[in-house]
C-alpha cells in the first residue's frame, strides 16, 4: 500500500509540445539518480497529464522523507511538487485521512476550500459529494469556515484506481530543464563567488556541466582545491554528479611571468585556461565554455579584455553571469548554498598572479605577439597531462 506519493509538476517542459517526452525521460532518469539511496521506499510511476507520480510505498521516517523532499526540490525541471497523503476508496477512510492532513496546516488558515475528483466511477458518491462531505468534517471538527472563492487553503482529493490522495501545500522547486537535455559543457570553476552561481545557473537551463579549476599547488595551499571539491559537492545537489579536472598552472603562471609583458598577466592565463577547457570539451564531448565573469565588475572584465580573451578559442564561450549585479549573484550563492563556501579564505592561482596595473583594455594584435613568446601547447599538454579528474558525488560511499 502506498502512504504516500510526490505529485510532481514540471510546467515548462510541459510546454515542449513533441520534446516533451524526451525530457521527462531525462528528468526520471535524473530523479532516480538522485534517489537511487531511497530505492527500496519509492516507486516510480507514469506521469498523469502534466504531472509525475513518485509513489513512496511504505512507511517512512520523516527525516528520509525530508532528504527525499529537499533532492526534489533541487531537481532541476521541477517547478513545483506537492506531498499528497493517500489511502483508500472507502468515504470514512477519506474523511479521517483528510481530516488529518488538514489538521496539520490548522494555525496556518481559517477560510478553506475542498476540490474533489473521482477519476474511477466505480465508488458509491460523486465528485461532489467529496467535498461537501471532507468540508463538513473540516468546518465540524477543526472550526474553519468555507470560502470557495478565496480561500486561504485548498484541500485536493482524487480519488484514484484503488487508493485516494490528498493534498494542498505545493513545494516550489527550482524549475528550469532537466540536467542533460541543453547537452554538455565545460564549466571554469575557481573557488569565488560567481563561477559556482554561473555553474548552476547553467545546469538549469539543462546543461550537463564538467567542472574545471585550475590551481597553483604548491605555491598556494592545498585547501584551495579542497575548498573548490566542496563547491563541486555542493553542486551535486543539482546535478547529482560532477567530473571535476584540477590542474595545475603553475609553470604555465612562470612561463608567462618570466617572458610576457606583465600587464597581460592575467588576460594570457585565462586564454590558456580557455584553450585547456577546449581539450577537456573535446574529450567529454561538450559544446560550450561556461565561466563567471560578470561585466564590469572588476577593472578587468571589459568587453575588450572579455574579447581577446575568448579568442583563444573557437567554441561557444558563455557567461550566465555577464549582466546580473552582485547583489543578485551573492543572493542565488546564498540560496544555492555556495555563498558560505565561497567567502572561505583562500589563495586562489589568479590572486598571487596579479600585477599591479592590470591592462583594461587588451589589444588582440598585442596580446597575440605575447603569446607567441610562450610555448603554449606544450604547457598545455604538460598540464593536462598531470591533471587529477575526481568524479564529485551527491552521495557518500
Ligand atoms: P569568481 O568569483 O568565479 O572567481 P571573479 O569575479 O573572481 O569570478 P575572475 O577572477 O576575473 O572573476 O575570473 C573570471 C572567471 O574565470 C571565473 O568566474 C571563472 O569562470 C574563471 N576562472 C578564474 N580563475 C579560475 C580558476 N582558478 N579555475 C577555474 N576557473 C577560473
Ligand atoms: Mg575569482
Amino acid at each position: 500500500m502506498t502512504s504516500k506519493i510526490l505529485i510532481i509538476n514540471f510546467e515548462e517542459i510541459y510546454l515542449k509540445g513533441k520534446n516533451q517526452r524526451i525530457f521527462i525521460k531525462q528528468l526520471v532518469r535524473n530523479l532516480k539518480r538522485k534517489l537511487n539511496g531511497y530505492q527500496s521506499y519509492l516507486d516510480f510511476s507514469k506521469s498523469h497529464g502534466g504531472s509525475y507520480f513518485i509513489e513512496i510505498v511504505k512507511d517512512i521516517p520523516e527525516k528520509l522523507l525530508n532528504e527525499i523532499i529537499s533532492k526534489v526540490k533541487n531537481t532541476p525541471g521541477i517547478t513545483g511538487f506537492y506531498v499528497a497523503d493517500t489511502t483508500g476508496i472507502d468515504m470514512n477512510d477519506i474523511i479521517a485521512k483528510s481530516l488529518e492532513h488538514a489538521e496539520r496546516y490548522k494555525d496556518q488558515f481559517e477560510t478553506f476550500a475542498v476540490t474533489g475528483k473521482r477519476i474511477n466511477k466505480s465508488v458509491p458518491f460523486s465528485s461532489m459529494d467529496i467535498g461537501v462531505k471532507v468540508g463538513s468534517a473540516i468546518v465540524e471538527k477543526l472550526g474553519k469556515k468555507v470560502d470557495l472563492t478565496r480561500p486561504d487553503f485548498t484541500l485536493h482529493i482524487k480519488v484514484r484506481g484503488k487508493y485516494t490522495i490528498i493534498y494542498s501545500e505545493i513545494i516550489q522547486g527550482i524549475g528550469g530543464l532537466p540536467v542533460g537535455t541543453s547537452g554538455k559543457a565545460v564549466s571554469m570553476l575557481s573557488g569565488g563567488i560567481d563561477s559556482p552561481v554561473a555553474t548552476f545557473m547553467a545546469m538549469n537551463r539543462g546543461l550537463h556541466i564538467t567542472a574545471a579549476h585550475f590551481h597553483s599547488v604548491p605555491k598556494t595551499s592545498p585547501q584551495s582545491i579542497e575548498k573548490v571539491k566542496i563547491l563541486t559537492r555542493k553542486l551535486t545537489d543539482f546535478q547529482g554528479q560532477i567530473k571535476l579536472y584540477l590542474i595545475p598552472v603553475l609553470a604555465i603562471q612562470e612561463a608567462i611571468a618570466q617572458n610576457a609583458d606583465s600587464r597581460l598577466r592575467l588576460i594570457l592565463l585565462r586564454r590558456i585556461m580557455l584553450k585547456i577547457g577546449e581539450k577537456i570539451a573535446a574529450k567529454e564531448k561538450a559544446k560550450a565554455l561556461i565561466t563567471g565573469d560578470s561585466l564590469g565588475q572588476v577593472a578587468s572584465q571589459t568587453l575588450e579584455n572579455m574579447k581577446v580573451t575568448e579568442a583563444a578559442t573557437d567554441m561557444l564561450v558563455l557567461r550566465p553571469l555577464v549582466a546580473l549585479d552582485k547583489k543578485h549573484i551573492i543572493e542565488t550563492a546564498r540560496q544555492i548554498g555556495t555563498f558560505d563556501i565561497s567567502i572561505l579564505p583562500h589563495d586562489d592561482a589568479c590572486g598571487l598572479f596579479t600585477p599591479k596595473s592590470p591592462e583594461t583594455k587588451a589589444q588582440l594584435k598585442y596580446v597575440l605577439e605575447q603569446c607567441a613568446k610562450l610555448p603554449i601547447e606544450t604547457l598545455i599538454d604538460e598540464a593536462l597531462q598531470q591533471a587529477e579528474i575526481l568524479i564529485v558525488s551527491d552521495v557518500d560511499n
